[in-house]
């Protein structure tokens, strides 16, 4: 059985002390709770070891937002996924269309980086979507199906079970513009029609699959409600604990 998932993704925000202040304040908020959904936060690479330790004992599980197309070496500035996964986080973001878009990640480049998280043993978020351009000429499918192809689609069926997908319009990202509840399903099914040819109806059946872009604890129940929505990847309302909160709450 597949799992809800809600994960926030900070992108470049916070110091590391206001991010400390805020992993602590979301640990406050969600004691005691049950979540009806898995509950990651996604921080940048400073932040990890510290937030690693705020969260240890709660129901918080941890994501960096990147993570080198290298193994180890004369990189300077990269972070290995090697070195992710030793500050304790569990999972990792790739493919997010600021980075395709701002830092030219091709899929090749994030096929390097999917095959180098799940050999050190993080569980991946691949975020997929198209532009605007893309959604008014209709190539949607298209667009989504290539970016899979491209980037997780040779991996062998027990390595793509620690694959989450994330269908994030690039649109909808920051904009306040979210796709509706059915332009969302409509698209999530077809997505998992795409795993189910790959891999077959029980992979895509247990493959969760998460919307984003301006998802808030207002469109979330609506969104979430739907059969082939698994939860959310959060951007800005992920930057307050109440919100982020409100959120995990639709579940
Ligand atoms: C994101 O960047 O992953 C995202 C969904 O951002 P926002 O929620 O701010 O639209």
């Amino acid at each position: 059985m597949r799992k809800n998932i809600v994960a926030g993704n900070w992108k470049m925000n916070k110091t590391l002390q206001e991010g400390v202040a805020l992993a602590t304040e979301l640990k406050e908020v969600l004691k005691g709770q049950k979540p009806n959904c898995e509950v990651i936060i996604g921080t940048p690479f400073i932040h990890l070891a510290s937030v690693a330790e705020v969260i240890k004992g709660s129901v918080i599980k941890l994501s960096a937002e990147n993570c080198a197309d290298k193994e180890s070496g004369a990189y300077t500035g990269e972070v290995s996924a090697a070195m992710v996964k030793s500050t304790g986080a569990e999972y990792c973001i790739l493919g997010h269309s600021e980075r395709r878009g701002y830092y030219g990640e091709t899929p090749e480049i994030l096929k390097e980086k999917v095959d180098l998280a799940l050999a050190n043993g993080l569980k991946v978020i691949f975020c997929i979507g198209e532009s605007l351009e893309e959604r008014e000429a209709n190539k949607q499918n298209a667009v989504v199906k290539a970016e899979l192809e491209g980037s997780v689609f040779h991996l062998a069926p027990a390595e793509f079970a620690n694959i989450i997908i994330a269908y994030e319009p690039i649109w909808a990202i920051g904009t306040g513009k979210t796709a509706t509840s059915d332009q969302a399903e409509e698209i999530h099914a077809y997505i998992r029609s795409l795993i189910a040819d790959k891999y077959g109806k029980q992979v895509a059946e247990d493959t969760s699959i998460l919307y984003g872009g301006s998802c808030k604890a207002s469109n979330a129940p609506e969104l979430f409600a739907k059969p082939d929505i698994d939860g959310g990847l959060i951007g800005g309302a992920s930057l307050k604990a109440p919100d982020f909160k409100g959120i995990i709450d639709a579940f």
